[in-house]
């Protein structure tokens, strides 16, 4: 099993000249299959030594930008439900249009993972539509020629990282149904209710083996466990748990399981690694779950600092908080641990709580949403090249060697966590301490505590 890529993108960007490209020959129409759109067109596609289901929607060259709103949407929103990763393509040689700005709506709301590719970017004519399309915010783009080929290499390696994900999730969610309605269904009154397409929160619950993981999803889960948890004695690599928790649809990587497997407490280290690396590369957001009698070990610095080099929104939960008496001065010590052994997660939330008695969830519960929505949170460029302004003038770019660096401009470039793309001439010299200043100045002025900050120095010619 792999993954599914689904290419979409206004009519006559490039899509079906990308699809026949990795498709080659083996094109296979899903046409007469019952259930199956006939707007989109699927094939197994080869990228180097990926292999993959790659999902197109063509035939929308007749379709006028008046029904944009209607079919169009629709059939994309099927590709995009399809699909576990989206590339979204855009036209370099034409820029960003008011079509481009709906669909890059509907794949903000739809889709966990969009990779960006600004196509028919050979040659210089496409530089301007290439650094436009930062502006959708959707990622860096991928400068990328489907008709002569240029560009596979970097689209393989954005897939990769997540081709693995796919694969090694391949099958972990069996028992349940993500099923996409037919309109046929849709419309049925008598039909059962399944689940939406709304997206589950993707979270994830990390930590080093009898930290309480466990006793924490029980509780999280209550009844609803006993529906959808696996059964005994499975050994899946990673296994998820589907629920509502205080209303919001979550999907709950629990990494507990896997230790049942581990035989040595050698292996049992290595194996709870490297399961919670795995779930934190599904995750959106990671609650890191530390065990307060001992609490920051090795083990939970490294998994923290993986959850934020892997750009996941990270909350501190600090466990079995039922049987600490010292509770003031046991804070204090905790926050100050904190502060000094995770310096890159600044200002994330730290909360008490007790996996056991069920107190504390409810904050738990909230700094999940909360920083979910850091973690997602968009500015404006208008706001932003006003505020960086400001920041220029408290403390000017340096001039190393004599060349002063100029800031020209900055927008936005992605959410899920957020980045921003500064253009600016010589951008290999911008010290990393004017970045850290920069990155700082976001995180207290637009108020995104918790969350990993990106930011990319580019030049502009
Ligand atoms: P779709 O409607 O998005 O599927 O677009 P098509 O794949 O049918 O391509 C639309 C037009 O753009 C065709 O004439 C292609 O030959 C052309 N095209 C596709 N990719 C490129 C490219 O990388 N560079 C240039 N210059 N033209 C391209
Ligand atoms: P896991 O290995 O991280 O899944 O940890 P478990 O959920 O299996 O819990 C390990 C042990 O800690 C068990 O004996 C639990 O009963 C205990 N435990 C878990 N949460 C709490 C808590 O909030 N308070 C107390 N006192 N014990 C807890």
């Amino acid at each position: 099993m792999s993954f599914t890529l689904a290419i979409v993108g206004r009519p006559n960007v490039g899509k079906s000249t990308l699809f026949n490209r990795l498709v080659g020959k083996r094109l296979a129409l899903v046409d007469d299959q019952p259930g199956v759109t006939r707007d989109l067109r699927e094939g197994a596609a080869r990228l180097a030594d990926l292999r993959f289901t790659v999902v197109d929607t063509a035939g929308l060259e007749e379709v006028t930008d008046d029904s944009l709103q209607g079919r169009m949407r629709r059939l994309t929103e099927r590709a995009v439900d399809m699909a576990d990763i989206c590339l979204f393509m855009v036209d370099a040689r034409v820029g960003i249009t008011p079509s481009d700005l709906v669909f890059a709506d509907i794949l903000r709301k739809r889709s966990a993972h969009v990779i960006l590719a600004a196509n028919k970017a050979e040659g210089k004519a496409a530089d301007a539509g290439v650094i436009e399309a930062y502006s959708l915010g959707l990622g860096e783009p991928i400068r990328m020629s489907a008709e002569h080929g240029e560009g596979l290499n970097d689209l393989y390696s954005v897939l990769m990282p997540l081709a693995d994900q796919y694969a090694e999730r391949a099958g972990d969610d069996a028992p349940e149904t993500d099923v996409d309605l037919t309109e046929d269904e849709a419309e049925d009154p008598d039909a059962v209710p399944v689940p939406t397409n709304a997206k589950p929160l993707q979270v994830a619950v990390v930590g080093r083996p009898n930290a309480g993981k466990s006793t924490l999803i029980n509780q999280i889960m209550g009844e609803d466990r006993l529906l959808t948890g696996p059964e005994a004695g499975i050994t899946r690599d990673a296994i998820s748990l589907r629920t509502e928790w205080n209303g919001v649809p979550m999907r709950i990587f629990d990494t507990a399981g896997m230790r049942k497997k581990a035989k040595v407490q050698e292996k049992l280290e290595k194996l709870s690694v490297s399961d919670g690396l795995r779930a934190v590369k599904f995750a959106e957001v990671v609650v890191v779950l530390l065990d307060a009698e001992i609490p920051f070990e090795q083990q939970d610095l490294r998994i923290a600092d993986l959850a934020e080099r892997e750009g996941r929104a990270v909350i501190i939960a600090v466990n079995k908080w039922d049987i600490e008496d010292e509770r003031q001065a046991k804070l204090k010590s905790l926050k100050e641990s904190f502060e000094r052994l995770l310096p890159q997660l600044r200002g994330a939330p730290l909360i008490t709580v007790s996996a056991k008695t069920g107190r504390g969830l409810d904050r738990l519960h909230e700094a999940i949403m909360r920083a979910y929505d850091v973690w997602n949170r968009r500015i404006s460029t208008a706001q932003l090249n006003r505020w960086l302004a400001g920041m220029m003038e408290a403390h000017p770019p340096p001039a190393p060697q004599g060349k002063r660096i100029k800031l020209r401009y900055m927008t936005q470039a992605k959410t899920r966590p957020p980045g921003f793309v500064v253009m600016c001439s010589h951008p290999d010299k911008v010290p990393e301490s004017y970045s850290r200043y920069l990155v700082n100045g976001l995180r207290v002025d637009f108020d995104m505590p918790g969350t990993p900050i990106r930011l990319w120095m580019r030049g502009q010619n």
